[in-house]
This record gives structure tokens, C-alpha cells and sequence, in this order.
């Protein structure tokens, strides 16, 4: 009777356990560092933070940095830290003075491409269709995006926020295979909280992180929305990391003005262990 009990006691702790790892999507720390950082800053960096990056294998730590530091950062980057690129044009090659072809990033061994964030919305015109086209050039050429999305502080004000991430979701995955999910990240960033100092509540940004793992279930189907990886991004920081790591449906951070000092990224990257 003992003996019985104590398979049944077993079994259904393995079972608890294969749950808990069929749920289990690793925490991905991104620091964008826009256009910051010359090619001594940017190395300096690298040489302070590499050893102190948590082990890959809890928590994956990308840093996006400007397009000509891809070389001499990514030989430099070590085990546990990734170099990615914060653009990339929709084309593979032809007469586009001045863009980056997905082609170049792969033969620099970069994974990872910022696809969508809002400041190429806002000051360089990009469209949903363009941000569609971009994410289909990035997967040709076998580069992860993290695709940006979010509602402007007019749009939250007017109960928009909802239809606003429907629309963008809805755009920027037109046509995207369901087997190219896996290769891709999503980062809420509501415009309002980036770069203000004014982080959306954990609860807030829980609430639309779950809106989006929903509307991609409705594209994609539940195995594949309860898999992709969805990061908040807006004023994080190590004060309100943790919170907001400590939610449902957030998955990681995308972090801009925080992640440009190698502490703070340090702490971030390490908040993100479980
Ligand atoms: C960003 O650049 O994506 C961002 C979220 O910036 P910040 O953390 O400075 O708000």
C-alpha cells in the first residue's frame, strides 16, 4: 500500500515537472542601445559585462548595437552574450544607398535583428507592410526578429490600445509561416513608456502581453502562442525588472537608456534568473 502510494506521489510530481517545462520559455534581457555608444565605449562595455552575463542557459542576454560595431563586438562577445543589429532593409541587395542587407548580417554571424521598434516608426516612416517585409527578409536569411510593438499615448488614452496591437500583429505576421514562429520574439513597447521614465505598471503590461499571446494563438493556434517569447520594453531598470519579470506573460525585457551602463545591465541580465 506504502510502495503505491509512493509511485502515485512520483508520478504525479514528474508530471508537475514536464508541465512546468512544457511552459517554461527562457527569459530573453535585450539592451537596445540605439544610437549610443562609439567603437571604445561599445568594446569597453563588452569587456565589463561578458564574464558577469548569467549562464545561456537560464537566461539569453542580446545587446543591439549600431550596424558598424557588428565586427569587432560580436568576436568579442563571449558565451552567454549575443550582438544583434537594430535594423535591417527588406531587400537582399540592389541600389538602397545607406540600408543594411540581411546577406551582410549573416556573414557576420549575427542572429538576432530589432525589427518594428517605434523610433523607425515614428522617424523613419515604417509602415506595418514594411515592417512584414522586413520580417520575411530577416527569416530568408535565417536572422531572429524581435518584432516591436505598441500604442501611442493618444491611442492608450482612447482605448485604443487593444485594436492598435491587433492591427500590428496582424500586419507584421501576414504571410509568416507558423514553422517561422519559433524564430521569433516579441516586444511590447508601449510608445509612451520609452525613453520617459514612465514604465506601464506590471499589470498593465502583463494585461497587453497576454492580449498578444492571444491574438497570435487566433493567427497560429495555442502550442505555438504559449511558446513565443513575449518582452516588455519601456523605462525598465533594475528597480522594476523584477516585477515585471514576475508575470504570466512577460518573458523578458527590451531595454534602451538602462542597458547603455554596464552595471545596470548586469543586474537586469541576473534578475532574470528564476
Ligand atoms: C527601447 O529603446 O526599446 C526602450 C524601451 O527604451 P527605454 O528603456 O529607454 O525606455
Amino acid at each position: 500500500m506504502m510502495r503505491q502510494l509512493v509511485i502515485v506521489v512520483m508520478i504525479v510530481i514528474a508530471n508537475k515537472n514536464l508541465k512546468r517545462r512544457e511552459n517554461y520559455r527562457k527569459p530573453v534581457i535585450a539592451g537596445n542601445w540605439k544610437m549610443f555608444k562609439t567603437r571604445d565605449e561599445a568594446l569597453f562595455f563588452i569587456l565589463q559585462v561578458s564574464e558577469a552575463m548569467p549562464s545561456s542557459k537560464d537566461v539569453e542576454t542580446i545587446v543591439f548595437a549600431q550596424a558598424p560595431l557588428m565586427r569587432c563586438l560580436i568576436k568579442r562577445q563571449g558565451l552567454n552574450l549575443k550582438i544583434g543589429a537594430q535594423n535591417l532593409f527588406y531587400e537582399d541587395e540592389g541600389a538602397f544607398t545607406g540600408e543594411i542587407s540581411g546577406p551582410l548580417l549573416k556573414s557576420y554571424k549575427v542572429e538576432y535583428v530589432l525589427i518594428g521598434h517605434s523610433e523607425r516608426r515614428a522617424y523613419f516612416y515604417e509602415t506595418d507592410e514594411i515592417v512584414n517585409k522586413k520580417i520575411q527578409a530577416a527569416l530568408r536569411n535565417t536572422l531572429r526578429p524581435i518584432v516591436c510593438v505598441g500604442e501611442r499615448l493618444e491611442e492608450r488614452e482612447n482605448n485604443l490600445t487593444e485594436k492598435v496591437l491587433e492591427r500590428q500583429i496582424k500586419g507584421a505576421f501576414e504571410g509568416v509561416k507558423a514553422i517561422d514562429m519559433k524564430n521569433i520574439i516579441i516586444a511590447y513597447e508601449p510608445v509612451w513608456a520609452i525613453g520617459t521614465g514612465k514604465t506601464a505598471t506590471a499589470e498593465m503590461a502583463d494585461d497587453a502581453c497576454g492580449f498578444i499571446r492571444n491574438e497570435i494563438e487566433k493567427l497560429y493556434g495555442k502550442l505555438i502562442a504559449e511558446e513565443i517569447r513575449i518582452q516588455y520594453g519601456g523605462s525598465v531598470k533594475p528597480e522594476n525588472i523584477e516585477e515585471l519579470l514576475s508575470k504570466e506573460n512577460i518573458d523578458g525585457a527590451l531595454i534602451g537608456g538602462a542597458s547603455l551602463d554596464p552595471d545596470k545591465f548586469i543586474a537586469m541580465a541576473n534578475a532574470a534568473v528564476k
